[in-house]
């Protein structure tokens, strides 16, 4: 709990809503999105950057803890406090109120605050979107410092590519407001330092104020269902869509047999489409998307789509052994459910990896031969972003398995995995997700002394009070 006088001292700063300290009204701030559970000494909710700079500098002159959240869905322990009760959640659930869109320049400037899910509706009407797809409803500010990837990287990229500009409040005595807010998408006149906030937890400062590009909305889209030959041909139908489409390829997104069937099991009103109910061993939902209406005489996406895959089914040596063309919302839906899906066959155990595309599926295939050996017991109900080369490596221990009693497997588990994905693949132990509290040790272990060190003299210069989940130094 907060010292009296801290209360009194910040609720002048930001008034009786902006500060949080009854318990029954912090709960919700200190429950992360799937894993963790934490316990904060109050909860700030400031509404301009001018109170966040205000409430920082307090927090700093007095040495308190603060971790910066948004829309509280990162899956790596990174928004929520630690089980001290010591540290102060700033949360920027008030920071909302800006929306400036520049039709011409097709950007918007937006308090770092409003949630995915409010922008892009207020952007419908333009025809205009943020390009990141995510099955979560995260808050700007959230995004940029875990630079979410999304279902359309392949097309879009990531919020990296999307963020022009933004405003950060540091960390230090005086809550020093930095003005990285441009608006252009070329320049070159010196450090791009907004690149250091993008990605890294909020360890560096807070992000409040952002101009993000914006892309039309697709106003033809079709998506598919494909089945490849075997694993092997998972790459050689990704190559060949793309040799076709071009950048009109906007997902190609994989789901295994393991994670499509406990989907359905546990979503019984999704469609599936194979036949006879039965699951094949992996599955890509492939999209395409155009930006204009159709035009008539002119050939529709759906048969776009179904010219492309025929001529693929016809290759020598075809990739492809089946596809199943249907309305995006109900392909969509599958994709969508699998996060909620694979959750409920039993204690969840996820890896957010990337690799070259090529080694996704036989770092796969490798782990799904060695794992009954390894840890007898464990389902492997993998899917990601195969287009950008992202695995969601999703371990389910069933509720009666020994392993649920064994303390130490979990941590056997990881550095197994880990050390499979990036000593002998050449992969990222964490691809979208950031680091957080939960990939900590991993940093620690796989990051060069050197690059340590340089991100500890970033931290000194940028936010030396105590900001953030994460240590980069
Ligand atoms: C069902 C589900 C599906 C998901 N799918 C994907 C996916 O496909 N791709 C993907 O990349 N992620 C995915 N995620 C993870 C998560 O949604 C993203 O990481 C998201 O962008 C986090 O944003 P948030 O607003 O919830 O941030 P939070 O969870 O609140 O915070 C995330 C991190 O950023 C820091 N932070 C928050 N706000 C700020 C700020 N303003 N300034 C500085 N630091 C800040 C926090 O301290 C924390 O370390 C998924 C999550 C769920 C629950």
């Amino acid at each position: 709990m907060i010292a009296q006088e801290h209360t009194d001292a910040l609720t002048k700063v930001l008034g009786d809503k902006g500060v949080v300290t009854r318990h029954e009204d912090m709960e919700a701030y200190e429950t992360g999105a799937r894993y963790d559970r934490g316990s904060a000494a109050a909860v700030l909710r400031p509404a301009t950057t001018a109170e966040v700079s205000a409430a920082v500098s307090y927090c700093v002159r007095n040495g308190i803890a603060l971790i910066p959240q948004s829309g509280n869905t990162g899956l790596v322990s990174g928004s929520t406090p630690d089980a001290s009760g010591s540290e102060v959640l700033l949360s920027l659930d008030r920071l909302t109120r800006q929306f400036a869109l520049d039709l011409d320049n097709r950007s918007v400037r937006v308090d770092a605050g409003i949630r995915l899910s409010e922008l892009n509706r207020r952007l419908e009407e333009q025809g205009l979107f943020f390009p990141i797809d995510l099955g979560a409803d995260p808050r700007i500010g959230g995004m940029i410092a875990t630079n979410t990837g999304g279902s359309r990287f392949l097309k879009y990229g990531d919020v990296r590519r999307n963020t022009l500009g933004m405003k950060v409040v540091l960390a230090d005595e005086d809550g020093t407001v930095l003005d990285l807010d441009c608006d252009l998408r070329k320049n070159n006149t010196g450090v791009d330092w907004k690149q250091i906030f993008i990605g890294t937890s909020g360890a560096f400062g807070i992000i409040t104020e952002c101009v993000l590009n914006l892309e039309r909305v697709p106003k033809q889209t079709a998506t598919a269902f494909l089945v490849p030959a075997s694993g092997a041909h998972v790459l050689p139908l990704l190559n060949a869509m793309e040799e076709r489409l071009g950048t009109n390829l906007s997902a190609f997104e994989g789901m295994s047999k393991n994670a499509i069937a406990a989907t359905f099991a546990h979503v019984p009103s999704l469609k599936n489409p194979f036949q006879g109910g039965n699951v094949p061993g992996y599955v890509i939902l492939a999209e395409i998307c155009r930006t204009w209406a159709p035009r008539e005489g002119e050939q529709s996406l759906d048969a776009v789509l179904e010219e492309v895959l025929a001529e693929i089914w016809e290759l020598e040596e075809a990739p492809l052994a089946d596809a199943f063309v249907g309305p995006p919302h109900e392909i969509w839906a599958l994709r969508h459910a699998l996060s909620e899906g694979v959750k409920h066959l039993g204690k969840l155990i996820a890896f957010d990896l990337s690799f070259r595309r090529g080694d996704i599926m036989a770092f796969c295939d490798h782990m799904k031969a060695e794992m009954p050996d390894k840890f007898p017991g464990i389902t492997v109900c993998d899917f990601g972003h195969i287009g950008d080369g992202g695995v969601h490596f999703n371990l389910v221990v069933a509720k009666n398995s020994p392993l649920m009693t064994d303390s130490s497997f979990e941590q056997r588990l990881r550095e197994w995995v880990f050390a499979v994905a990036v000593e002998q693949y050449g992969g990222s132990f964490s691809a979208e997700h950031a680091i957080g509290r939960r990939n900590q040790a991993f940093y620690d272990f796989y990051t060069p002394e050197k690059l340590k060190e340089m991100a500890g003299g970033l931290k000194t210069l940028t936010s030396p009070g105590k900001l953030g989940s994460v240590r980069f130094g």
